[in-house]
C-alpha cells in the first residue's frame, strides 16, 4: 500500500514537469518574444484634408448633380483606411460635410504636429473636354516637398491607369509659378512659409467632364486611387524620414 502511493507520488511529479516543459516547448515555437514587422508608416503622422465642405461645395457639375466636397470628403475617409493599415497616425481636417477655412487648415495640421499633409481636390474647368490628374507643390519648397509630391502623384496616376489606361497624366505642378497659380499667387493650403511640414494638392480628375466625374463617383475607382496614393506615401517612406522637410 505504501509503495503504490510513492509510486503515485512519482508518477504525478514526472507528470506535471513535462507539461511544464511542453507547455514552454510550444510558448517559444508558436509566439516569438519579439515581433518584428514594423509598419512601413508607423510614427508617421498624416493630414488628410479634403477639400471645401459645408457651405463651400467646390466645384459643380449640374448635369450629373455632383458636388467637389463630397468626392474629396469619399476619397479621403477610403485613403484615411489605407493609411492605417500601412501604420500611419491620421488627421482628417473633415471628416463631415462641414466648412473649415484654408488658414484654419493649415493651423489644424500645423498643432497636430503632423509629418506631412495631402490636400484631395478634384478638377474642373471651362472646357468639358479636359481631363487628367495633376499635382500641386509649392514652387518656393524644398526637394523633400517636391520629392513627396511627385511620389503621391506617380503613384496615384499608376493606380489611376491600371484602373483605366487612358486616364491622362498632367504632370507636377508648381504653385506661385505654373498658371493660372502665377506671379506670387498661390495655393493657400499648401504654402511652404505657413506649414511646419510638407504637403502636396492632388487634383484627381475632371468633375466638369461627365466621363471623368461618372468614374470619379465610383466606389471601386475612389478606392484605387486611395490605395495608389497610399502606395506614394510608403514609397516616399522608404526614401525619406518621417522629420525630413520639417521646420519647426
Ligand atoms: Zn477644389
Amino acid at each position: 500500500m505504501k509503495e503504490k502511493k510513492i509510486i503515485l507520488l512519482l508518477f504525478s511529479v514526472v507528470l506535471l514537469l513535462s507539461t511544464g516543459v511542453m507547455a514552454e516547448g510550444w510558448r517559444s515555437r508558436v509566439w516569438p518574444a519579439t515581433p518584428k514587422f514594423i509598419p512601413p508608416l508607423s510614427g508617421w503622422i498624416i493630414t488628410i484634408d479634403p477639400g471645401h465642405g459645408g457651405t463651400d461645395s467646390g466645384a459643380y457639375n449640374a448635369t450629373l448633380d455632383l458636388r467637389e466636397k463630397d468626392i474629396n470628403l469619399q476619397i479621403g475617409l477610403k485613403l484615411r483606411t489605407s493609411l492605417i493599415k500601412l501604420g500611419a497616425q491620421v488627421e482628417m481636417t473633415r471628416e463631415t460635410d462641414v466648412s473649415m477655412d484654408i488658414p484654419d487648415r493649415r493651423t489644424f495640421s500645423n498643432n497636430k504636429g503632423a509629418h506631412r499633409l495631402v490636400s484631395l481636390h478634384v478638377n474642373a474647368a471651362s472646357s468639358t473636354a479636359a481631363e487628367g490628374i495633376e499635382t500641386w507643390v509649392d514652387t518656393d519648397s524644398d526637394n523633400v516637398w517636391k520629392a513627396y509630391a511627385s511620389s503621391l502623384h506617380n503613384n496615384a496616376v499608376a493606380a489611376a491607369q491600371s484602373y483605366d489606361a487612358t486616364i491622362k497624366d498632367r504632370g507636377v505642378k508648381y504653385s506661385g509659378s505654373t498658371p493660372p497659380w502665377g506671379d506670387g499667387r498661390k495655393i493657400g493650403v499648401i504654402r511652404y512659409d505657413l506649414l511646419s511640414h510638407p504637403a502636396a494638392l492632388l487634383e484627381l480628375n475632371f468633375i466638369s467632364n461627365d466621363r471623368e466625374a461618372t468614374r470619379l463617383v465610383r466606389n471601386d475607382y475612389q478606392l484605387a486611387l486611395a490605395q495608389g496614393i497610399a502606395q506614394g506615401f510608403k514609397e516616399h517612406a522608404r526614401v525619406y524620414r518621417k522629420e525630413d522637410g520639417l521646420r519647426r
